[in-house]
This record gives structure tokens, C-alpha cells and sequence, in this order.
């Protein structure tokens, strides 16, 4: 299945999509990966979505992403016996200790630490800001609260404090047991940390994983973006996280974080992922808004790896029309003639390895001499990141023996993965990626392609050669 676009697609399922056919119904739509968000996954739901999500894989032959998304210290309501109430700006509502289900007067807040923290005056923004409360008592046990604006509440919101200082570490009990749960099945790719700080928070979980997952640093917090170099420095990858970036810092500061966010991963040469709120009239109705189009859009034309559907995916009434979208506007700006200038623009200058200057010849080649593709051989993966780094216009595959490679690699920018065995010689590896290009689609018979490689093959971290070869007449040899 050869995808006609380079930004790439990650779809959170949930209710609305964990039956393996709707799984496979959003792969088919676009969706390149999936996203597992361990707020609201048991460890036994995690458990049969990894088992769906891999028949899919198994049956498209195609290496599928999947990504645990580790909740974080994120504080969230308890559950309300309707499910969901209507408030009224004015009245009073109370959070307390109280372990039973809410009503329109009271709901339970399971954080005592909170209860304490929080001191009259302060701010409560639950469900991404939807709903303001201010505190006016408290007791220990409860805060009163008037309503301030909005008028719904339903289970398990999330609650922001941007008044109330807080002492929390980045991983909650709850987080170190989903990490464990998500480590033993050894079929997860990438794990998202929700709102770090600091790049420290990342080393808990970078020495419990030992490399067997990648690591993606949620940027919500307005602490992180003060030390944001140091935590790209330790992350495999961004995800800009609008939803509470947005409750924690000014909505309007969000629009110039995103690009700050993007350009800096771009000149890193990790993948930055652009989450929430995308498409999010499709919640509930099968077609966006215009200013979500262009909301998409704009992430594109920046060259972002990928983006992101939450609820759209997850729970809305529309998940396969929202992928769909999703990746109708995406091939549509990427064949605007605007697109190739934008994105040159925010290139940064190769750094000074033979990866960086081998892709950037490979591109510069490629597109001289109008090549149907770049092969690049890549077996931890570095390598393929180092040509996505580049955004050639010309289709990329990185071919690696290692499947969760290949896994890992589908969030980012513009790669066609595809998983084979270790070329044997010379003459091997050229044969085998002209017949792995023909096979995916991506040329046919005369066409030409050019193959970056490590020499002595199998020596990860050395690329050192580049190679143009025709795909021969049968399509299964290159000359
Ligand atoms: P969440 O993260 O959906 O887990 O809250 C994304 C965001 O905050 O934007
Ligand atoms: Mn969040």
C-alpha cells in the first residue's frame, strides 16, 4: 500500500474505534500509526488493540506505529451518574474526596494533594479551559467553587491549575505501571511522556526502556518550552500538545509555539507530531469546519511529520471520515505549487557527518537527474531520519532488516518503510531495493534510483556510499 503523501497520519483509537475491522478501516483511510491513550485504556484493552492493530498490520503488509501515551501527572474529574451534567455560570459546584458518582452539585476529584493546594481565588479549567471555575472555599476535603463560565461537565475531564503551584514528578504511580504493562508486550514503538518539564523527567523512563521504545516528549507545559532545546536534545521525538499547551499558556501564544516547535525539530532531525483539536467538528458531523482545514493545512506546509486526530478517531461519530480528510487535505497541499518553497524555506544546512551529507547528495542527485526514488538502507533508523531530515520532494524508502525500525519510522516525514533482510553484497543490496521499489510502486522498469548505504554493509552509523542504478527490464534487478 503506497500512501500519496509525506506527512503522516497517527489516529487514537478508543470507543469508537477499537473493533479490529474499524482499525483496519482507518489504516486503509490513512492512518499510519495509532495512538493508545493510557488515560482512558485499561492494561487489558492496551493488550487487545496491540493484537488488533498487529493482524492489520499483518494483513497489509505495511509496519504499523503504535504509541502509548503515557497520561502524566494530568489531574482528571472522577465519573458523574448520568455520565455527563449541565452546569449554569453562577452557581456553585464542589470537588471534594467523596468517592461516589457526581451530580450538577458535587463531583469527586481523586488528587487529595490537590484539595489542599488549591487556595481560594484560583483558577480551575477543566475539559482544555470548556468549563472555568473559581475556588472561593476550601477545607482540605472540598473546593467550593462558583461557575464562571461554560456549562458542561462529564467522567474523567481533565482539571488545569495555572494558579495553584504543584509539586508533581513527571511520572505518577499510574504511569510506571502502564510503562511496565506497555514494556512487556514488546509490540510497542513509541512512548509519549505527557507534560515534562524539565529534560530530567525524561531519564526515568529513558533507563526503564533501554531503547526498546521511542521516546516522545508531550510539550504542554510552559516549563518545557524554557528548556526546549535540552529536551529535544533527549527525546526521540515532539508532540506539540495543543489541548493543554493552550489551557497552560495564552490560546494565542499556541499558533507561534507550533511553528517555534516544528522548525526546531526539523533542524534536530526528530520527528514533531501536531495534536488536538484538528478536525474536531467531526466529532460530530461527517465534514470539518474551513478554519480546521486550514488548521491542517498550516502543520503541512510546515513540514510537520505528522498529525494527529484525538476524539475525531477515538470517539466521534465519524473516525473514518475524519482520516479521510485528514489525508485529502494533506495530499492537496502537498501538491500545491506553494508547497515545495515553504517548506525549502525552513531548511537547515546538513551537519557535519557523512549521513547528513550523504542524504543531502542523495537529494541534490535525485532531483537532478529526476529519480523515481531515494533507498536508503537503515537499521537503527538513523539513517532514514537523516534523509526525512532533508524533505526531498522525491519518494523515500528506508528498507531495514529490523521491524520495529520500520514500526518506529512510520510517524516520520515522507518514509515508505519497508522491512527486508540484510543485503548480502553489493550486487544484492542494488538488486533488492530496485525490485523493492518496483514491487511498492513507487517506479517501474527504466526508471532510475539512487541507494545510500553503510559499506562494509551491516555496520550501523556508517552510511558512506551512494549508488544510481536503473530498475531492470523484469522489474526485479537493478543495472
Ligand atoms: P492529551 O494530549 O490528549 O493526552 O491531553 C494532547 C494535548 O494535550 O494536546
Ligand atoms: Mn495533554
Amino acid at each position: 500500500m503506497k500512501r500519496n503523501r509525506k506527512v503522516k497520519i497517527l489516529a487514537t483509537l478508543g470507543p469508537a474505534s477499537s473493533e479490529e475491522e474499524m482499525i483496519q478501516k482507518l489504516h486503509e483511510a490513512g492512518a499510519d500509526l495509532f495512538r493508545i491513550n493510557m488515560s482512558h485504556a485499561s492494561h487489558e484493552m492496551m493488550r487487545t488493540l496491540i493484537q488488533r492493530i498487529r493482524n492489520v498490520e499483518q494483513r497489509s503488509g505495511r509496519p504499523i506505529g503504535i504509541l502509548a501515551d503515557l497520561q502524566g501527572p494530568k489531574l482528571r474529574v472522577g465519573k458523574f451518574a448520568a455520565g455527563k451534567v449541565d452546569l449554569v455560570p453562577g452557581q456553585t459546584f464542589t470537588l471534594d474526596n467523596k468517592e461516589e458518582p457526581g451530580d450538577n452539585t458535587r463531583v469527586f476529584l481523586p488528587h487529595p494533594e490537590i484539595l489542599e493546594a488549591v487556595q481560594p481565588g484560583h483558577r480551575l479549567l477543566i475539559d482544555d479551559g470548556r468549563l472555568h471555575l473559581r475556588a472561593d472555599r476550601t477545607d482540605g476535603k472540598s473546593i467550593v467553587c462558583t461557575v464562571v463560565a461554560g456549562t458542561k461537565i462529564s467522567d474523567r475531564k481533565g482539571v488545569s491549575l495555572p494558579d495553584t503551584l504543584l509539586g508533581v514528578g513527571a511520572l505518577t504511580e499510574k504511569d510506571r505501571a502502564d510503562l511496565d504493562a506497555v514494556l512487556e508486550t514488546d509490540e510497542v514503538d513509541w512512548v509519549a511522556l505527557s507534560f515534562i518539564q524539565r529534560p530530567e523527567d525524561l531519564s526515568e523512563v529513558r533507563k526503564v526502556s533501554r531503547g526498546r521504545v521511542g521516546l516522545m516528549s508531550k510539550i504542554e507545559k510552559p516549563q518545557a518550552i524554557e528548556r526546549i532545546d535540552e529536551i529535544i536534545e533527549l527525546s526521540d521525538a515532539l508532540m506539540v500538545a495543543r489541548g493543554d499547551l493552550g489551557v497552560e499558556m495564552p490560546l494565542e501564544a499556541v499558533p507561534g509555539l507550533q511553528k517555534q516547535l516544528i522548525r526546531a525539530c526539523r533542524r534536530a532531525g526528530k520527528p514533531v507530531v501536531v495534536a488536538t483539536q484538528m478536525l474536531e467538528s467531526m466529532i460530530s458531523a461527517p465534514v470539518p469546519t474551513r478554519a480546521e482545514v486550514s488548521d491542517v493545512a498550516t502543520a503541512v506546509f510546515e513540514g510537520a511529520d505528522a498529525v494527529m486526530l484525538s476524539a475525531e478517531s477515538a470517539s466521534g461519530e465519524y473516525p473514518v471520515e475524519a482520516v479521510t480528510t485528514m489525508a485529502s487535505i494533506a495530499s492537496k497541499v502537498e501538491r500545491d505549487p506553494h508547497y515545495p518553497g515553504i517548506i525549502y524555506a525552513q531548511r537547515t544546512p546538513p551537519e557535519a557527518t557523512g549521513a547528513d551529507a550523504i542524504s543531502l547528495a542523495a537529494h541534490q542527485i535525485a532531483e537532478t537527474l529526476q529519480l523515481s526514488a531515494i533507498v536508503c538502507y537503515t537499521s537503527s533508523g538513523t539513517t532514514g531520519l537523516r534523509a526525512a531530515r532533508e524533505r526531498p520532494q522525491v519518494p523515500v524508502l528506508a528498507l531495514s532488516p529490523v521491524i520495529q525500525t520500520a514500526r518506529r519510522l512510520s510517524v516520520v516525514w515522507g518514509l515508505h518503510s519497508v522491512v527486508t533482510s540484510d543485503a548480502t553484497d553489493l550486487d544484492d543490496m542494488v538488486n533488492r531495493a530496485c525490485r523493492i521499489v518496483a514491487a511498492e510502486g513507487f517506479g517501474k522498469p527504466g526508471d532510475r534510483v539512487i541507494i545510500s548505504a553503510g559499506v562494509p554493509l551491516g555496520t550501523p552509523g556508517a552510511t558512506n556510499m551512494l549508488r544510481i542504478a536503473y530498475i531492470g527490464s523484469d522489474g526485479l534487478s537493478g543495472v
